[in-house]
């Protein structure tokens, strides 16, 4: 059915600057999954696109900015699948030829933009049926894709050979999906350390807990690194990003893997994480966005 790898390898790093702290340090590449569909997002929609399938939609409809990792894999995923798509995209000035938009149209989505208003109803019910009743034949996706099914998805990312070799499992958080998937993997093992990478994460702890499957406390989430808000950046991180493919060859992205990269090293650095301790950091991905993020900031990454 769909190229993928589905338990990607686990990288142990070799940080010098970090090797006082006696710290084992290790990423889990999922953004290797698939060339396009990378990370977690390919994680979150394949129980969804079974569930269309299964039910005979002829594609899903899903929303998203317009940089969206979950735009971009989803309009992949439906393709290879044999899915039509519709992606509901945040502002009527998006520009249609970002690379990423571009990408998403050149796998068959077709784009519809609302204003920013109308976009802040996509959790709605009334405005869920009207889109229905406007498109009978698609299965709709949620913004980022977390539902019930997504977070299923997400917790395979802990395969069995991992459940007991961590004390952390490090995770970005952005609508709090991949995480809960995670927390349920574990089954309450290790400690997941989650990284907000937006402003203000009281709403998440509760969106998390409405995706658990048992009564987990081995979790937390981190809202001191965010840089500003979601999407944005400072020099600390970017330098950061490209201290971390120098020492280790792998690129991160700057709205989400990035913060979480930066937050996790931090807590070492200042003790948080005790030294002897092991911590999976996961490579959700995101890569798609760089294009987009040069092509508005230079080529600072
Ligand atoms: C979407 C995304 C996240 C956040 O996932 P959630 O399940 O929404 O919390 C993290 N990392 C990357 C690279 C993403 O694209």
């Amino acid at each position: 059915m769909l190229r993928i790898d589905n338990n990607p390898e686990v990288e142990l790093l070799d940080l010098p600057r970090l090797s006082k702290f006696q710290v084992q340090l290790s990423i889990k590449r999922e953004d290797k999954i698939h060339s396009s569909i990378s990370g977690n997002k390919w994680r979150k929609l394949y129980y969804n696109l079974i569930e269309a399938k299964k039910k005979n939609f002829k594609g899903i409809l899903t929303f998203g900015g317009a940089f969206s990792n979950h735009i971009y894999a989803a309009a992949a995923a439906a393709k290879e699948l044999d899915l039509k798509s519709i992606g509901i995209i945040r502002g009527e000035e998006a520009d249609e030829n970002n690379p990423t938009l571009q990408f998403a149209k050149s796998q068959g989505m077709e784009l519809c933009k609302v204003s920013r208003t109308e976009y802040k109803r996509k959790d709605e019910k009334e405005y869920l049926k009207e889109l229905s009743a406007r498109f009978p034949a698609f299965y709709i996706i949620p913004e980022g894709g977390s539902n019930q099914l997504a977070v299923t998805g997400a917790s395979e990312m802990v395969s069995n050979d991992l459940v007991d070799l961590y004390d952390y499992w490090a995770v970005a958080i952005g609508t709090g999906g991949t995480a809960a998937g995670i927390i349920n993997g574990l089954k309450g093992k290790s400690h997941v350390l989650g990284f907000s990478s937006l402003k203000g994460g009281a709403f998440l702890e509760k969106d998390i807990q409405s995706f658990l499957t048992g009564t987990y406390r081995n979790w937390e989430i981190r809202t001191d690194y965010h840089f500003g808000g979601y999407a944005k950046h400072q020099p600390e991180l970017i330098a950061c990003i490209n201290n971390f493919k120098a020492a280790t060859g792998i690129q991160l992205d700057p709205i989400y893997t990035g913060k979480m990269v930066y937050g996790v090293l931090d807590l070492i650095k200042k003790g948080n994480i005790p030294s002897g301790a092991k911590v999976l950091m996961v490579h959700t991905g995101g890569l798609q966005g760089l294009e987009g993020f040069r092509a508005r900031y230079g080529k600072i990454l």
